[in-house]
């Protein structure tokens, strides 16, 4: 192993300052890019560029010389990667998964090539093809193609009365899955080809936000749907021929029908718990895959919950964490705040970790949190 490897990342939020809290102990050089001067990450990155990271010419001149280049977010200049690899710089995930990747519509296409089980579709370029094909489609949900993100770009059509809320702009049109379950895998692919799975975990979400609320990590799900879901991201880490991470949210439907819904090639939010819970957390198991390092056990030790904190809604200014005092005084509760100084409505502006030796010590502890901690503005 390179004594000290140059490391950059593209995007500077949560997920890279998580990244580069685990890159430090592997005595990384950590070079950020990303357009906001108070991201995350700045005061972390031992180089931080601010400049647009959708830019071709800026994503080049911020990876040319360094060693290793990641990303912690999808939208991101593609092409501007696409020359890095070409000068001979390691870029992981590698552009052409990101391709696929940034698009839901080649996504599911995607899917399909490789029979990997997924809600049906049918792709619409405009609103007036949703309305024609409303009437054998509905109930569905009508996705963006391109810049989704969060529960944005995407809109449930359960009538002919919500058709006006249909994108009018290239999308997918999806069957609406009877859902019994949301549950993710984060699946890990080395330079070698070696891979790895994390446990799946269970989101809940906050049908308000559209956003998760908490996730239970391991799920509470049978051994034949586990190793069915791990299959599956196996799968299709290994046909998007990707080094690095891939996050797999599936679907379990009320039939038992376990559908891939969407994926993304770095850490996830369906992953924090890892930090506490594994013997070797997303963040480092992504930095042990891009530097060609051997993958770490990703065996969880303990049951964990993930609560995301959320800014209070109708709040917005400068961050106070209220309650955080009193839930801190609850045994095995871990907090990580992001560092974003303003709260919005729906904004992640952290998150808490928690351990219990059993799932109904878990629950316990999840009420009590969610109850006890409000991001507000003061
Ligand atoms: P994003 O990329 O913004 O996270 P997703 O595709 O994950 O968007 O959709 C957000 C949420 O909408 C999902 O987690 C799920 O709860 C719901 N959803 C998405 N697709 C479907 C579907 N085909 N059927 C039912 N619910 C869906």
């Amino acid at each position: 192993m390179k004594g000290t490897i140059r490391l950059g990342i593209i995007g500077g939020g949560q997920l890279g300052k998580m990244l580069i809290q685990s890159a430090m102990d592997f005595n990384i050089e950590i070079h950020v890019l990303d357009g906001d001067a108070q991201a995350p990450c700045r005061p972390l990155a031992h180089h931080f560029t601010i400049g647009n990271i959708e830019g071709e010419q800026t994503v080049i001149d911020f990876g040319q010389g360094l060693d290793v280049v990641t990303v912690e977010i999808e939208r991101i200049s593609v092409r501007g990667l696409e020359y890095l690899q070409q000068k001979g710089i390691k870029v992981y995930p590698q552009p052409h998964a990101l391709r696929i990747i940034q698009d839901k519509r080649l996504q599911k296409q995607f899917y399909a090539e490789y029979q990997i089980p997924t809600a049906d579709f049918v792709l619409t370029e405009n609103k007036e093809e949703v309305k024609k094909l409303a009437q054998k489609w509905l109930p569905a949900v009508h996705k963006i193609g391109k810049g989704g993100y969060d529960g944005k770009g995407v809109v449930v059509l359960n009538s002919e009365k919500d058709l006006e809320k249909a994108f009018d702009a290239p999308a997918v049109l999806e069957k609406k899955v009877n859902i019994a379950q949301e549950i993710s895998v984060i699946v890990a692919r080395g330079i070698d080809g070696q891979t790895s799975v994390f446990p799946p975990v269970a989101s809940v979400f906050n049908p308000e936000l559209n956003l998760v609320d908490y996730l239970i990590a391991p799920a509470d799900i049978s051994e034949k749907i586990v190793a069915e879901a791990n299959e599956l991201a196996v799968k299709i880490i290994e046909k998007l021929d990707m080094v690095g991470l891939l996050a797999v949210e599936f679907f379990l439907s009320e039939s038992g029908d376990l559908l891939v819904n969407e994926v993304a090639p770095r850490p996830h939010n369906s992953g924090h718990h890892t930090i506490k819970a594994c013997y070797t957390s997303q963040f480092e198991q992504h930095i042990r895959a891009i530097c060609g390092l051997p993958l770490g056990n990703p065996t969880q030790h303990t049951p964990a919950a993930m609560i995301n904190l959320l800014g209070e809604k109708g709040y917005e200014g400068v961050a106070h964490y209220e309650g955080m005092e009193k839930a801190l005084q609850t045994d095995s509760v871990f907090v990580h705040l992001y560092g974003k100084a303003i709260t919005k409505s729906g904004r992640k502006m952290g998150h808490i970790t928690v351990l219990a030796p059993d799932k109904n010590e878990l629950m316990q502890k999840i009420t009590q949190l969610k109850d006890a901690i409000k991001v507000v503005a003061k």
